[in-house]
C-alpha cells in the first residue's frame, strides 16, 4: 500500500500557511532529502515554527519515488487537479495534494532537472486580469524568488505552453496528443495561483549534483525566514537576478528533425542562428536574440523539443 507521508506543524500564532513539496517528479530526490533534514532540525528542537503554519510532504509522488522514475503512471506536474473518477496513481495523488495546496497560502515546490547547469526559479505571470492566468500575487513571488538563492528566474510558462496549442491546433496536430490542451500545463504552482496562493518552483540543479540537496536546503531556511515562520532574521536578496520569459514553444514534428548543435539549457543564441532542421530541410532560428531552453534531442514527435526565450524586463529585486 503506498501512503503519502505529510508532516504539519501549527503555531498557536498567526502568520502565512507554507507548504513544501519534494519528489513531485520521483528521480528528483534534493527535494526530499532537504526536506527530511529540516524534519530531523524540528524533532531536534532546532527549529521551531513561531507563527503560521508549514506542512512539508518530503515524497509528493511515492509511487515514481519507489520506482526512481520521473512519472508513475503520468507526469504529476501536468494537468494537476482534483479527478472525480481517477484512473492513475497520479490522479490519485493529486486528489489528496490539491486539497492540501488550496489550504496554504505559499508552495514551494523542489525540483531537480537531467541537463546540467545552475539552480533556477520558476515564478508565475505578472499581475493581469487575463482568462488564461489572472494574478494579482506578482510582487510576493518575487520577493521570494529574491532571496531563495539561485540568480535566474524564468517566467512565461503557461503563457508559452498556451501558444504552443494554439500553434498545434493551427496546424492540425491536435487531437491524439495529451498536450493539446491549455489546461495540461498546469502544474503544481498553476494550481495554486488558481485558488488564489502564490507558488515558486525551485529547480535546484541536475538530478545527480551533490549541492542540489544543499540548494534545496538552504532555500526551504530562506523561505521560513523570509515569510516570518521562524524567529531568523529575514534574508536579504541574494543578488542581481538573470530574469528570463519562455516565449515559443517548437515541438518535434518528425523524428528526422535535428539540432544544428548539441544545446544545454538556456544557451544564449543571436538573432537569425540556427537551432535546429526539420526533416523537410526548414531551418528553424532564433527570431531574436534569446536563450534555448529545455532542448529535448530524444523529444517524441508531437512532444516539446525545445523552448524559445528571451531576457525579460521584469525586475526581480
Ligand atoms: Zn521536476
Amino acid at each position: 500500500m503506498t501512503c503519502l507521508e505529510i508532516h504539519q506543524y501549527r503555531s498557536l500564532a498567526r502568520g502565512p500557511r507554507l507548504i513544501v513539496l519534494g519528489a513531485v517528479h520521483g528521480n528528483e530526490t534534493c527535494g526530499a532529502t532537504a526536506i527530511r533534514r529540516v524534519l530531523a532540525e524540528i524533532a531536534a528542537g532546532s527549529l521551531t515554527v513561531a507563527r503560521g503554519a508549514l506542512t512539508l510532504v518530503p515524497v509528493a509522488n511515492p509511487v515514481a519515488f519507489a520506482r526512481g522514475h520521473r512519472e508513475g503512471d503520468r507526469n504529476l506536474n501536468r494537468d494537476f487537479r482534483e479527478v472525480v473518477s481517477p484512473e492513475t496513481a497520479e490522479d490519485r495523488i493529486a486528489n489528496q495534494l490539491a486539497p492540501l495546496l488550496a489550504a496554504h497560502d505559499v508552495l514551494l515546490d523542489l525540483h531537480s532537472f537531467a541537463s546540467q547547469g545552475e539552480a533556477f526559479v520558476f515564478i508565475g505571470p505578472s499581475n493581469n486580469t487575463d482568462e488564461l492566468e489572472p494574478f494579482a500575487q506578482a510582487a510576493r513571488e518575487e520577493a521570494l524568488a529574491a532571496v531563495l538563492g539561485p540568480r535566474r528566474v524564468v517566467h512565461g510558462w503557461m503563457s508559452a505552453f498556451a501558444a504552443g496549442v494554439a500553434a498545434r491546433k493551427a496546424r492540425g496536430a491536435t487531437g491524439t496528443a495529451i498536450n493539446d490542451s491549455v489546461a495540461y500545463g498546469v502544474g503544481t504552482t498553476e494550481y495554486m495561483r488558481s485558488r488564489g496562493g502564490c507558488a515558486v518552483t525551485l529547480e535546484c540543479g541536475n538530478h545527480a549534483d551533490p549541492q542540489a540537496p544543499e540548494v534545496a536546503y538552504r532555500a526551504i531556511h530562506r523561505a521560513l525566514a523570509h515569510l516570518g515562520l521562524v524567529d531568523q532574521p529575514a534574508p536579504a536578496s541574494s543578488g542581481p537576478k538573470e530574469v528570463i520569459e519562455l516565449h515559443q514553444v517548437h515541438d518535434r514534428r518528425q523524428p528526422d528533425d535535428t539540432f544544428t548543435r548539441t544545446w544545454r539549457s538556456f544557451d544564449r543564441v543571436s538573432a537569425g542562428e540556427p537551432i535546429g532542421r526539420r526533416a523537410d530541410g526548414e531551418l528553424i532560428s532564433a527570431p531574436a536574440d534569446g536563450y534555448v531552453v529545455f532542448p529535448n534531442p530524444n523529444a517524441l514527435p508531437g512532444r516539446e523539443w525545445f523552448y524559445f526565450a528571451r531576457h525579460s524586463a521584469r525586475v526581480v529585486p
